[in-house]
């Protein structure tokens, strides 16, 4: 655990105690801060008396008043639609909000640290897509290459729980919107940015504040190496606002779509192989096609950024092609379940919007599509003329009939998944792919994307062991 630095004898705040919010609340208190601790949920609450926490309403002026800060969790709203009332009374109050991530930030770096060789290094990762794949993949490369990595924030652990880092360490940050919006410290020493598309335009009232949150990332200072997808403007925006010129490297821009061979360094791929360039010289390239753990070009974007931030703090490219190889993928994640007669079997569940899904099936050919739930705002419209590699789509959900209406293709309606893999197992001829990318979220018959695509592993292992 991280020891938060600067709170002793302070009274402060932890609103949420979820994963990171009770991990928050017990490094508040191991700096020495009297802590006040608060979930509507009473189970929480329960959790956190158990531990000895002071559970307080923080919506109560009385409360708020007592503290000097407020910790805030990243699924409570700040702002939009409208600010939780704690964070109110806390904005009322002028009591200042943060979370666990500005705890880390100006907590991390102790007096120990005088005496490594080489300081211990953040790279944090976010935007709208590919995080958790670029951060995971991030990890594997420094692990692989010998390197002592931790893997924390929106992935794995809360990132007051990692140890607190030795000489030469690593630190691999996933981070959302949510936490990037509200930390008062930012500081990595690489950061990335992956790309940029519409979500969670409630939280931040709109694509312009949903950027916003993002580049804070980038403005505190700024890091030391800034990794940017440019393949779309805002990227683009972000990347000239970083860098003195186009020469300047300590910029990295990222593109699937562009050959940027004028800048001062970029990586981009092009037809399955990356390309790293710097001052006009091409100085490395790398087969993806042959890495089974990356498929498609939105991971090829994944893997371009990983290797960016690996080459930002020294590995060489041979090292980090040969690491790379032997990524397996995340779960849920155009994760291989398993490959029988010739017919491969892949679970993408955390396909839940439809541009994760156009991902998908972008990345593979003679598709046997697994798809539908609980259908997003904004219908499937965008999936219309994606449908060219798809052979045929067994529709699951409650609401299958009318999903499949919408799908321009040959559809079977499955309903329940059981079925879906079944028909599809049935018809799949060699060199086919059974893939689940339901472009749709999964409440309508499972508690979360997990346990959905946890349900499709199982009916594929049902099947292969007849
Ligand atoms: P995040 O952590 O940002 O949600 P993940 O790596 O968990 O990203 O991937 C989530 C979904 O988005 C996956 O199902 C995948 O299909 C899709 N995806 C992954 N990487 C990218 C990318 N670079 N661009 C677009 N879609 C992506």
């Amino acid at each position: 655990m991280i020891t938060v630095q600067g709170v002793e004898g302070q009274t402060i705040g932890v609103l949420g105690l979820g994963r990171s919010g009770l991990v928050a609340a017990r490094a508040l208190r191991a700096g020495g801060a009297e802590v006040i601790c608060w979930d509507d949920n009473a189970s929480a609450r329960t959790k956190a008396e158990a531990e000895g926490f002071v559970c307080d309403d923080l919506s109560k002026d009385k409360t708020i008043d007592q503290c000097s800060s407020l910790i805030v969790s990243p699924g409570i709203a700040h702002l939009y639609p409208a600010p939780n009332a704690a964070i109110a009374a806390a904005l009322r109050a002028g009591v200042p909000v943060d979370n666990d991530i500005g705890l880390f930030f100006r907590s991390l770096a102790t007096d120990e640290w005088d005496s490594f060789d080489t300081a211990p290094k953040v790279i944090a990762v976010t935007g709208s897509n590919g995080k958790s794949t670029t951060s995971a993949l991030i990890h594997h490369i420094l692990n692989e290459c010998g390197k002592v990595s931790q893997l924390a924030g929106n992935i794995g652990r809360g990132v007051l729980d990692i140890d607190p880092p030795e000489d030469g360490d690593v630190i691999v940050l996933e981070l959302s919107s949510y936490q990037t919006d509200l930390a008062r410290a930012l500081t990595p020493d690489v950061a990335v940015f992956t790309n940029l598309s519409e979500d969670h335009l409630d939280r931040h009232h709109g694509m312009g504040g949903y950027f916003a949150a993002k580049r804070r990332l980038f403005a505190e200072g700024g890091p030391d190496r800034a990794i940017i997808g440019v393949d779309e403007t805002e990227g683009q925006f972000l990347a000239g606002q970083l860098a003195q010129t186009a020469q300047d490297d300590r910029v990295i821009r990222v593109s699937t779509t562009q050959k940027l061979d004028h800048f001062g360094w970029s990586v981009f791929v092009r037809k399955g192989f990356l390309s790293e360039y710097r001052k006009g010289k091409q100085v490395a390239s790398i087969d993806l096609r042959a890495m089974t753990g990356l498929p498609g070009v939105h991971n090829h974007q994944n893997a371009c950024c990983a290797y960016a931030a690996c080459r930002s703090i020294g590995l060489a490219p041979r090292v980090i092609e040969q690491a790379m190889a032997s990524y397996a993928g995340l779960p849920h994640r155009s994760q291989t379940i398993a490959e029988v007669n010739g017919v491969r079997y892949v679970n993408d569940s955390k396909a839940t919007n439809v541009d994760s899904a156009k991902m998908a099936l972008r990345a593979f050919k003679n598709i046997r599509w697994i798809c539908g739930g609980l259908e997003k705002d904004g219908g499937l419209g965008a999936l219309v003329d994606e449908v060219a590699s798809v052979k045929k789509a067994y529709v699951i959900g409650r609401e299958a009939a009318s999903f499949a209406m919408q799908l321009a293709c040959e559809t079977e309606i499955s309903t329940t998944m059981a079925a879906a893999v079944q028909q599809a197992h049935e018809e799949a001829d060699e060199g086919d792919v059974v893939l689940l990318a339901p472009a749709a979220a999964s409440f309508d018959q499972y508690d979360n994307f997990e346990q959905r695509g946890e349900d499709f592993i199982a009916q594929v292992h049902a099947i292969i062991a007849r």
